[in-house]
Order: structure tokens, then sequence, then C-alpha cells
């Protein structure tokens, strides 16, 4: 068998291309457009590439992005004072503070301090309650990517087993809560998991979140299972001095097995930052306190 690819890259333009639909039918509801705040603490290159990246999505989307680009010494109450503006701002639906922040911030107390209405990273302990407890909130974007692919490729998940392997709060914990949320029976494993190989023979769906370069092999697969690989390792490349992107999975044994299976790049990579789009346009859509159409997105 060889798996089928789910083409992340696709489905993220059709999304996109559905939230800038949404985000004109905003703007003339509205009389103003939706709008992403994006902070930025000191220069770390990858997180300014990303930050760039959401800020150009967001505009091409037909929304108004607002990027705060600070020192990498910014005093921790700097930072909570410019996040009380933003909240304050009625200009700004989603606020979104790129990580990791500079060692002397306190991560935690910064996305403690943003309201949960326009938190749409869904960091924020109260997002995660309800996430939780099943209610109407933000969730973090790359585990809602996934479970878009998972839905877009099977369907009605209820009763298929679940394997999560990786429990961060980014993206293994709120994977898991989604799947127990579309009722699949669901295992997460982690470092400290036994015989993680039997673990993941279980599953029908295998979200790997473990940031270690393929190292979810085929034969650890059920053949017919769906794969979705959330890794982006670096490795040395073929030539000298080039490097390469891999996944948490060994795609080539892994795609021999299961009947579908995200590539690294082009599978869950695309899905977060049209997820982030999405989120923040729900929240313009709540914050102005208009109806978004039903199932829109
Ligand atoms: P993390 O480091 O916070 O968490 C990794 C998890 O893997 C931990 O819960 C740990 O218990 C588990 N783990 C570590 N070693 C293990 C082992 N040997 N066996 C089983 N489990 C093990 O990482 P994260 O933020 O959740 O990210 C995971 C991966 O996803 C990384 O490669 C990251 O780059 C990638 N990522 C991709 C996107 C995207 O947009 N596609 C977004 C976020 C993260």
């Amino acid at each position: 068998m060889t798996a089928a690819v789910i083409d992340g890259k696709a489905f993220a333009a059709t999304l996109r291309a559905r939230i800038a639909d949404l985000a004109a039918a905003f703007e003339l509801q509205a009389g103003r457009k939706a709008g992403l705040a994006v902070v930025l603490v000191g220069e770390d290159p990858a997180s300014q590439v990303y930050v760039r990246s959401k800020g150009k999505s967001t505009i091409e989307a037909g929304m108004a992005s607002f990027e705060h680009k600070l020192p990498a010494d910014t005093a921790e109450a700097d930072l909570l004072a410019l996040v009380d503006r933003l909240n304050a701002d009625p200009a700004v639906d989603g606020i979104l503070v790129q990580l990791p922040l500079p060692r002397h911030i306190d991560e935690q107390k910064v996305i403690a301090a943003i309201n949960p209405d326009k938190d749409v990273d869904g960091f924020h302990v109260t997002n995660a309650g309800r996430l939780a407890v099943g209610q109407p909130g933000f969730v973090p974007c790359t585990p809602l990517g996934c479970l878009m692919l998972l839905k877009d490729r099977l369907g009605d998940l209820s009763g298929l087993d679940a394997v999560v392997i990786g429990r961060s709060n980014i993206v293994g914990k709120p994977m898991a809560q989604l799947l127990i949320g579309e009722s699949c029976t669901v295992t997460v494993a982690h470092s400290r998991t036994r015989n993680l190989a039997d673990v993941v023979r279980r599953a029908d769906i295998v979200v790997a979140a473990v940031g270690r370069p393929e190292m979810v092999k085929g034969d650890w697969i059920k053949p017919g299972a769906t794969v979705i690989d959330v890794g982006i390792n670096r490795v040395p490349g073929a030539a000298e001095g080039k490097t390469r992107l891999v996944g948490d999975v060994d795609y080539a044994s892994a795609a021999a097995v299961a009947s579908a299976i995200t590539p690294v790049p082009g599978g869950v990579g695309p899905m977060t930052i049209a997820v982030l789009l999405r989120n923040a346009l729900v929240a313009a859509w709540r914050n102005a306190g208009l109806e978004l159409p039903a199932d829109a997105i």
C-alpha cells in the first residue's frame, strides 16, 4: 500500500480563500476590518520569519495587521502594559505574543494578561479550560489544523483509536482534548511511555508531536492508519552544508503502511497560520457582537 498524501498546503489555501470572503463580509457589516496584533520581543531569527509571515497572511486575507516589535531587553512590565493596551483597543480582535520570550520575561504571566476573548493562540488557561469542558473558546492553531485535516480525510471520527505522541500544552494536550471531543478513544504517549511502538500500533489515528526526527517507524503503524506528522526538524541535507526538514515520522516506511499521511513540509505546517487567521476572524465576529454564518469556518 502507498498512503494517500494529505495535502495541507492545498487545504490551507482553500481555507484562506474562505477566510478572505468572510473577512470581506465582516468589514461590510462591522464597518471596519478584523484586526490581529502580533507582538515580537527580541530578534530570534525563526520568530522573525513567523511574525513576518503572519503579518503578510493577515493582510492577504483582508484583515488589519498590527505588528509590535520590541527590543530583547524590554521589561516585563512594559510588555504587560502593551498587552493591556491591545486588550482595550477595539480595532484589535486577536492578540498573539510570539513565543519563546526572552528569559527575563515570565511567559505564563504574559499569556495570562491577554483577554481570553482575544487569545487567538488559545494558550490562556481560560481557553484551555473551555476546551477541556467543551465550551466555545479558542483552540491552539496547530492541533485544530490537524483535526481539520483528519475530519476532511476521515469524516466521522467517533469510536476510532487515536494515539497522540507528545503532551505539550501547545500541541499534544489540546490535540487529545479535540479528539476526545470527536468521540475517539484517545491515548496520550510521551517521553515516559513504555513500549511506545506497541501503543502506536493500536491506533487508527496517529498524531506525532515530539520534535525527534523520523522517530516513528513504519512498523509501528497499523496498516491503514491515518498519520498526522506535526514535527518540524531540521537535519543535515544530502549536500555539504545544506539542511532539510523532516517530521517526527519516518515518512517512507510509514507511507508504505498507512492509508494516508501528512508530508513534511506541506502537511500540518501550512495549516497553523490558516487556523490563526480563522481564530482571529472568529474573534472579530464575536467581539463585534455579530453572528458568524453557521459552520462558515
Ligand atoms: P515539546 O518539546 O513541547 O513537547 C514534546 C513532547 O514529546 C513532550 O510532551 C515529550 O513528553 C514528548 N517526547 C519527547 N521525547 C519522546 C520520546 N522519545 N517518546 C515519546 N514522546 C516523547 O514540543 P511541541 O511544542 O509539542 O512540538 C512538537 C513538534 O511539533 C516539534 O517538532 C515542533 O517543531 C513541531 N511543531 C510544529 C508546528 C507546526 O506548525 N507544524 C507547531 C508547533 C510545533
